[in-house]
C-alpha cells in the first residue's frame, strides 16, 4: 500500500520538478536519464584541514537534493567523494605541494594519517548536521588503476601529452573541436588571460593545459607506478574517474560550489568528452558561497569558522553557541544559489524563526479534531510542492511552514477549528516537509530522552542488584562511569548525573 502511494507520488511530481542547470544557464525540467534512478556526484572535501561552515553549506544544500529526489520515489545514488591526494594548493589544484601532504610534513605525519583525522572530523559534522550520507563515499587514492585507464585513454584519443613523466590535457587541441569554456561561458581567449604565470609552464604546451597525472619528485610521500613512472593523479581526474566507475560516462546531476565551476567541472567536463565523447552529467548544479562580512568563507583567506565553534560560541563574531539545527535552519532559508552572509544577528534570528516552528510542531500531537472544520490544508501542501518544485526553494517553503505553524497555534488555541482529514495531513506535511525533506530535528525532544533512557538503565540495574546479580549491576555502573555518567546510591534508591 504504502509502496503504491509512494509510486502514485513520484509520478505526479516527476512532470513538474525543475532544476537551475548551469550548464544551459535556465531552470530547466528534471527528467532523469534511466528512471526512477537518478545518479547524483557532488565533489566531496579535500582532508587537508576541518570542514568548515561554508563546505557544511554547500554539503546540506546537496542533501536538500538528495532528499527531495528521494521522497519523489527516485532510487538516487549519490556518490560524493574524498579527495584524499593530488589536490595541489594552486588556484587551479595541480600547482605547488599536495594539501594533505604539506599539512602531514609539518605535523610529522603519515599523509594518510591526516586524510583519516579530518575524514572523520567530516563525518562528524556531516552527522551532527543531519546530513544523510551518500550511498557511496570512494576515496581518491582507492581508484589509482582507473585513474591510470582513464589518462591512457585520453592520450589514445589525442587529447593530451607527455612531458618528464607527467601528463598534460591539450586544451587548444580541445577547444579547435569542443567548446572548453562550455561551462563558465568564456572563451579560451578571456581564460588564457585570465590565467596567472605558474610553475610548469615551461613543460606546458598552453597557459590552459592542466595535468592529468603528475611525475612524482623524490620527496614526494604518495605516489604510484605508472605507464609514465612513479607519479600521482590530478585532482580534476581523480573526480572523472569515480563518478565514470560508479555512475557510468552519463549520469544526472554533478554538484559542488560554485567556485568548482571556472576550472575544476570545467576540467571534469573536457576529460569526460575527451575520453567518453560526452559530457557526463546531465544537470550541473551548483551552489552559492557562504560569505562572512561580504567575503566568502575560506580556508585561505583566513575567515572560516568551524562548525564546533558556531556550536560552542568559541568565535569573536559570536556571543554564544548556536545548535547545529540552528545553522542547518540558517542555512535552508536562504536558496542554494544565492549568497548568504554569516553574523551573529542573522543566527540570532534564525535561532529564534526555529524554535518558534519548533514549538508548534510539538503542539501538534495535542491538538484535537472536529467535527466540521474551518482549516483547508491542501492547497498548502500544493503550495510547499510548487516550492520545492522550483528549483528546490527551501526558503519559500519554510514560509509556508510558518504559515502551517500558525493554523497549528490557532487551532491550539481555540480560534481555529480543523476537522480529523485536514489534521491528519497537517501532520504528514510538517513531518514531511520540515523532518524528510528539509532534514531538521527537534533537538530538545532529543536531549528530553536522555532522562527516560538513563531512568531505564538504573531500573535494570536495580533489578539486576534485587536478584544479586552483582557481576551485571557492576558492568552498568562501570560501563556509564566510563561515557560520563556516576551513580549514586542510598537507601532512597539510585540517582544519576553527569560527570
Ligand atoms: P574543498 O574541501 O575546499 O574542496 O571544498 C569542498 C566543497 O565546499 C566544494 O564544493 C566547495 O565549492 C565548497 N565550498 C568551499 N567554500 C565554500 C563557501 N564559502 N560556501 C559554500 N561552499 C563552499
Ligand atoms: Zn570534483
Amino acid at each position: 500500500m504504502a509502496q503504491a502511494v509512494k509510486n502514485r507520488k513520484f509520478a505526479a511530481m516527476e512532470q513538474s520538478l525543475f532544476v537551475y542547470n548551469t550548464l544551459t544557464r535556465r531552470k530547466e525540467q528534471f527528467v532523469p536519464i534511466n528512471p526512477p534512478f537518478v545518479g547524483m556526484y557532488v565533489c566531496g572535501p579535500t582532508v587537508y584541514s576541518n570542514a568548515h561552515l561554508g563546505n557544511a553549506r554547500t554539503y546540506i544544500s546537496f542533501d536538500l537534493v538528495f532528499r527531495y529526489l528521494t521522497h519523489l520515489g527516485y532510487k538516487v545514488r549519490y556518490v560524493r567523494n574524498i579527495t584524499d591526494a593530488g589536490h595541489l594548493e594552486g588556484d587551479a589544484g595541480d600547482e605547488g605541494e599536495d594539501k594533505i601532504e604539506k599539512k602531514a610534513k609539518l605535523a610529522h605525519l603519515e599523509p594518510m594519517e591526516i586524510a583519516q583525522k579530518y575524514t572523520l572530523d567530516f563525518h562528524d559534522v556531516m552527522q551532527a548536521l543531519n546530513i544523510l550520507p551518500p550511498s557511496i563515499e570512494p576515496r581518491a587514492t582507492g581508484h589509482i588503476i582507473e585513474q591510470i585507464e582513464l589518462v591512457k585513454l585520453i592520450l589514445q584519443n589525442g587529447f593530451a601529452y607527455e612531458v618528464n613523466g607527467t601528463i598534460y590535457f591539450d586544451v587548444e587541441k580541445y577547444n579547435k573541436t569542443q567548446d572548453y569554456g562550455i561551462l563558465s561561458r568564456r572563451n579560451l581567449e578571456e581564460l588564457i588571460n585570465n590565467t596567472r604565470d605558474l610553475g610548469g609552464q615551461d613543460e606546458k604546451r598552453g597557459k590552459l593545459d592542466f595535468a592529468l597525472w603528475i611525475k612524482a619528485k623524490p620527496e614526494h610521500l604518495m605516489k604510484w607506478p605508472s605507464p609514465w613512472g612513479l607519479g600521482f593523479p590530478g585532482w580534476h581526474l581523480e573526480c572523472s574517474a569515480m563518478s565514470e566507475k560508479y555512475l557510468g560516462k552519463h549520469f544526472d546531476i554533478h554538484g559542488g560550489g560554485i567556485d568548482l565551476v571556472p576550472t575544476h567541472h570545467t576540467n571534469e567536463i573536457a576529460q569526460g568528452v575527451a575520453a567518453c565523447h560526452i559530457n557526463p552529467a546531465k544537470y550541473w548544479i551548483h551552489t552559492n558561497m557562504l560569505t562572512m562580512n561580504g567575503q566568502k568563507m575560506s580556508k585561505s583567506l583566513g575567515n572560516s569558522i568551524l562548525p564546533y565553534e558556531l556550536f560552542t560560541g568559541h568565535n569573536s563574531i559570536l556571543s554564544k553557541g548556536y545548535s547545529p539545527m540552528t545553522l542547518r535552519f540558517f542555512i535552508l532559508q536562504a536558496h542554494y544559489r544565492s549568497t548568504l552572509d554569516i553574523s551573529n544577528d542573522a543566527m540570532e534570528a534564525s535561532e529564534k524563526g526555529f524554535k518558534r516552528l519548533m514549538n508548534s510542531f510539538s503542539l501538534l500531537d495535542d491538538l484535537t479534531a472536529s467535527a466540521t472544520g474551518e482549516a483547508d490544508i491542501a492547497p498548502l501542501q500544493q503550495r510547499c510542492y510548487d516550492a520545492m518544485n522550483d528549483d528546490f526553494n527551501s526558503p519559500v517553503l519554510i514560509a509556508e511552514l510558518f504559515e502551517a505553524s500558525r493554523i497549528i497555534n490557532s487551532v491550539h488555541d481555540g480560534k481555529l477549528k480543523i476537522d480529523q482529514s485536514n489534521l491528519d495531513l497537517l501532520k504528514q506535511l510538517m513531518q514531511t516537509f520540515m523532518l524528510d525533506i528539509l532534514g531538521l530535528k527537534n533537538e530538545e525532544a532529543a536531549n528530553n530522552d536522555l532522562p527516560n533512557v538513563m531512568n531505564m538503565i538504573v531500573g535494570l540495574r536495580s533489578e539486576a542488584k534485587a536478584n544479586r546479580d552483582y557481576a551485571t549491576s557492576d558492568r552498568i555502573r562501570d560501563g556509564l562511569q566510563k561515557i560520563g555518567f556516576q551513580l549514586k546510591d542510598s537507601k532512597e534508591g539510585t540517582t544519576w548525573n553527569k560527570i
